[in-house]
């Protein structure tokens, strides 16, 4: 008795789920609002359309992190 049926164990398809990405806060230089981009959005500040915008820097605690 043949067990018709394709859907076995395959090889690699496992797909490890990629890591969360963190929005980056910029400042505009023009009025200064916040705004968080990610990585592959448009450098454009969301208030005003000032394009030149500034990373702000986290006073967060420093995570060693060994990559
Ligand atoms: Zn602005």
């Amino acid at each position: 008795m043949d067990n018709a049926g394709g859907s076995g164990a395959g090889g690699s398809g496992v797909l490890a789920p990629p890591p969360p990405i963190e929005p980056v806060t910029y400042m505009c230089g023009d009025c200064g609002t916040d705004n968080s981009l990610k990585p592959g959005d448009v450098i454009q500040c969301r208030e005003c359309g000032y394009r030149i915008l500034y990373k702000k820097r986290t006073r967060r605690s420093k995570r060693i992190s060994c990559f």
